[in-house]
């Protein structure tokens, strides 16, 4: 998706420890623009799979899963990473490793919005190693739904999410591949 390559390029900041910094657009700014060119692409790449729901972890998934949701029809979901004590029918939950926190969170998705039958997207801005993935698979685990796919904004080639990920058979998009940040330059595929 060459608008968003060019956006990473021109705004994203290398940060210590292989992050990419790209408030400006993404986490903390959002350019509701490029979203909805998110949400496009992936309604394009995911409208075979017969999807029902879309999750995502809150916050910075939302925007995308949000856009791809309007796109597709289709209700979202944004697992909550603290229990609220409104919730009260129940809710699966799961322990997640945050890469950028460098601390674990609790993962939660109401058992009113995660059912069996349901065929999942799971949507996020970032892929990198892949935790809170397996949060979510975890959770949709529990829950006996199924991941049809996963799309990501941005995966860092590497780290080892989405070799992971592939690895296990599950259909993994990702709309910009960072292959280094090596050296303070942003290397894209
Ligand atoms: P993972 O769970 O795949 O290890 O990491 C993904 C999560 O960590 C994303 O939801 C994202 O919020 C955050 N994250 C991981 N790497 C980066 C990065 O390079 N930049 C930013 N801004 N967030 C990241």
């Amino acid at each position: 998706m060459d608008i968003l390559r060019q956006r990473i390029l021109e705004e994203g900041r290398c940060l210590d420890g292989g992050i990419l910094k790209v408030d400006s657009f993404v986490n903390h700014q959002l350019d509701p623009q490029l979203v909805m060119q998110i949400g496009e692409e992936f309604e394009r790449r995911f409208a075979h799979l017969n999807i029902n729901k879309i999750i995502t972890v809150e916050a910075s998934g939302i925007a995308p899963a949000l856009m791809t949701g309007y796109r597709m029809k289709l209700p979202v979901v944004f697992a909550k990473k603290k229990q609220p004590s409104t919730m009260v029918a129940g809710f699966y939950q799961t322990e997640v490793t945050s890469f950028t926190k460098h601390r674990s969170y609790p993962m939660i998705i109401s058992k009113e919005y995660l059912k069996s039958e349901e065929n999942i997207l799971f949507i996020d801005d970032f892929l990198a190693h892949g935790n809170a993935a397996r949060g979510i698979i975890d959770i949709c685990r529990q829950a006996g739904a199924t991941i049809a796919g996963m799309g990501f904004m941005v995966e860092k080639s590497f780290q080892q999410g989405g070799y992971w990920l592939r690895q296990r058979g599950y259909l993994v998009e990702s709309l910009a591949i960072i292959d280094s940040l090596e050296g303070n330059r942003i290397t894209l595929r």
